[in-house]
């Protein structure tokens, strides 16, 4: 590509870059036919992560979202952002609120065009059930609404495929035996790769008159539990998963960082009230892994993963501090 087209892309802003879905946002605009450019904002520019961001050709920015002028040279200049903040890291409600706002409100002072960002429903709101990494989200989303932002879409993410290898690995029963302590009993749980969101996300800017003021629950999935384990089974064989069909209390009870508010969010996807929209999302990317497809092209990384994790051993836990 000449550079003057490179010159003439738009600049859109990713926050979380080194991040799950910041990372997938990053990749999907840095295709080589993208009229976009990314800039991608670290805490760290000097990390590893950051040197693989530089190596693809994005531009790497420093920026803390607890350091409201430091978000200034991000957004400078920008068309886009796409933002995401992350709860596990305080695991704090109103910091989260507050990060939220500090990116829009830098996005308004720079006059980014359109912003995308990864917000959650009102748990508390819907159902009753206090879950903070989503109402604190809600809360970013009430204020996007009204900020005065040129254009907006909200994207609401479900349980990421991801989560089997990193946040919720089965339980290693004997050699070849697992059982899943995932506590949603007999109820459908929508899913997604996070590493497919960036093509999702690359056509909402594409056209971004018609996702303007949107609220998208993206989800290229659903399945119960049981489902879950039949399709790791027959992919992952000889190890064998079955539904442990832990409660909410249950897993409640470990003594783990932050697991009232997971068993919470188990609680509420019990309940089906986490809707996001399969067809939608298709539209939007129609290339979408289902978990069986998913499962099938991630064998070996999960069969390691899952070998790593030592006997009885949750390893259930988003919390990072
Ligand atoms: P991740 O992979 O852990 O990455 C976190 C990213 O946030 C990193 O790139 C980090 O950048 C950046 N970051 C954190 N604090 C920052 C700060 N103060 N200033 C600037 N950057 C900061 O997280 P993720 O999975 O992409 O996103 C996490 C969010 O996803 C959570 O809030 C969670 O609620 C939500 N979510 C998760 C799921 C799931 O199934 N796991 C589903 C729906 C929604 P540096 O460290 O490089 O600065």
């Amino acid at each position: 590509m000449a550079s003057e087209d490179v010159e003439n892309k738009r600049i859109v802003t990713v926050f979380g870059a080194t991040g799950a879905q910041g990372g997938s946002v990053v990749r999907a605009l840095s295709e080589k036919d993208s009229p976009f450019k990314v800039r991608a904002v670290t805490r760290n520019p000097e990390s590893e992560r950051a040197q693989e961001l530089k190596d693809i050709g994005c531009e790497v920015v420093e920026g803390d979202y607890d350091d409201y002028e430091s978000l200034r040279p991000c957004l400078e200049g920008a068309w886009g952002c796409f933002a995401v903040t992350d709860y596990f890291e305080t695991m704090d409600k109103s910091s989260e609120v507050q990060e939220g706002k500090n990116i829009l409100n830098m996005c308004c002072e720079m006059k980014v065009a359109h912003v995308v960002y990864s917000g959650l429903e009102s748990t508390i709101r819907i159902s009753g059930l206090v879950c903070d990494h989503f109402d604190g989200k809600a809360d970013v989303e009430e204020y996007m609404k009204n900020v005065g932002l040129d254009k907006y879409t909200i994207i609401r993410l479900p349980w990421y495929y991801e989560n089997l290898y990193e946040n919720t690995p089965p339980m290693k029963i004997e050699d070849n035996k697992f059982k899943l302590p995932i506590p949603i009993g007999n109820s459908l749980m929508y899913g997604i790769s996070v590493d497919e969101i960036g093509p999702c996300i690359l056509a909402i800017f594409k056209e971004s008159e018609k996702y303007h003021a949107k609220t998208i629950g993206l989800a290229a999935d659903h399945f119960m539990i049981h489902t879950c384990c039949k399709i790791l089974s027959q992919h992952l064989a000889p190890a064998e998963f079955v539904h442990a069909q832990i409660s909410c209390d249950d897993y409640e009870a470990q003594n783990i960082p932050g697991v009232k508010e997971l068993a919470n969010m188990f609680r509420y996807y019990k309940q089906a009230r986490c809707e996001r929209n399969i067809e939608q999302s298709r539209i939007l990317y129609p290339y979408l892994s289902t978990l069986d497809e998913w499962v099938a092209m991630n064998k070996d990384k999960l069969l390691k993963a899952f070998n790593d994790v030592s006997h009885q051993d949750t390893g259930n836990s988003h919390a990072k501090r």
